[in-house]
C-alpha cells in the first residue's frame, strides 16, 4: 500500500523529472504548439513542491488537493487545468483513506482520468495526454492484483501510448490548428504523462 509519504515522493519525482526534461518538452511543443510545455510543467510542479515543503499534507486527499490547486493556479496553459483536474479528482476519490492499496489506487487513477476527459473533451487518438493516460489506466486495471505489477504495466502502456502519438493528426488543443502538419511529432502532453507514470513506478519500486 501507499501512504501520504510515498505519494508525496511520487510528486517530488515527477517534479524532478519534468524539470530535468524541461527543454525536451518545450522542443516537442515548439514543433506543434507554442513552445512552453516544459516551462509550464516545470513552473507548475515547482509550485507544487514549494507548497508541499512549506505546508506538508497529512492526508491523501489534502495532498492531491494541494497539488491540483498549485497546478491550476500556476500554469496558464491547457496543461495546468488538465493536470490540476487529474489530481483534484484523484484526491477526491481518496477522501478519508490513510493509505491506497492497488484497488484504491486504480479507483483514484480512473477518477483522475475521467476528470481530464470531462474537462478537455478529447478522445483516444486525438493526439493529447489522453493517448498516454487512457492506456496507462486501462493497463493498471488489467494487471494482476499486485501493486508493482500494476504500476509497471501502467508505465509501459503510457510509454507505448506516447510513442503512438507520432503519426497522428492532432484534433484537440493548439496542435490541432496545424491539421496534418502535426503528423510526425510526438505529443508533448503525452510525453509528460508518460513521465508521471514513470515517476509512480519509481515511487512504488
Ligand atoms: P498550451 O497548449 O496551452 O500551451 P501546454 O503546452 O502546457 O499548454 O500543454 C499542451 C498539451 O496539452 C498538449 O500536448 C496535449 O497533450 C494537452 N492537451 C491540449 N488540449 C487538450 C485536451 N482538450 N484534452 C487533453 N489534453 C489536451
Ligand atoms: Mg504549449
Ligand atoms: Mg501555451
Amino acid at each position: 500500500t501507499l501512504s501520504v509519504r510515498e505519494l508525496t515522493d511520487w510528486m517530488t519525482r515527477f517534479a524532478d523529472s519534468v524539470a530535468a526534461r524541461r527543454e525536451y518538452l518545450t522542443d516537442l511543443d515548439s514543433a506543434i504548439g507554442d513552445a512552453d510545455h516544459g516551462t509550464n510543467m516545470t513552473r507548475g510542479m515547482q509550485a507544487v513542491t514549494s507548497k508541499l515543503e512549506s505546508d506538508p499534507s497529512e492526508t491523501i486527499d489534502a495532498l492531491f488537493r494541494a497539488v491540483g490547486m498549485a497546478l491550476v493556479s500556476s500554469v496558464g496553459g491547457a496543461s495546468g487545468p488538465l493536470y490540476g483536474t487529474f489530481f483534484l479528482r484523484f484526491g477526491g476519490a481518496a477522501a478519508g483513506a490513510a493509505t491506497l492499496d492497488v484497488g484504491a489506487l486504480g479507483t483514484c487513477l480512473r477518477a483522475g482520468l475521467d476528470g481530464v476527459i470531462a474537462r478537455g473533451k478529447a478522445e483516444l487518438g486525438d493526439k493529447t495526454m489522453l493517448d498516454a493516460m487512457i492506456p496507462a489506466v486501462d493497463a493498471f486495471d488489467g494487471a494482476a492484483d499486485d501493486l508493482l505489477a500494476a504500476v509497471t504495466a501502467a508505465r509501459d502502456a503510457a510509454a507505448t501510448g506516447r510513442d503512438a502519438t507520432e503519426p497522428l493528426t492532432a484534433r484537440k488543443g493548439r496542435a490541432s490548428y496545424l491539421g496534418d502538419r502535426s503528423v510526425g511529432h510526438v505529443d508533448p502532453g503525452a510525453t509528460s504523462t508518460a513521465l508521471l507514470f514513470d515517476a509512480l513506478a519509481a515511487a512504488v519500486a
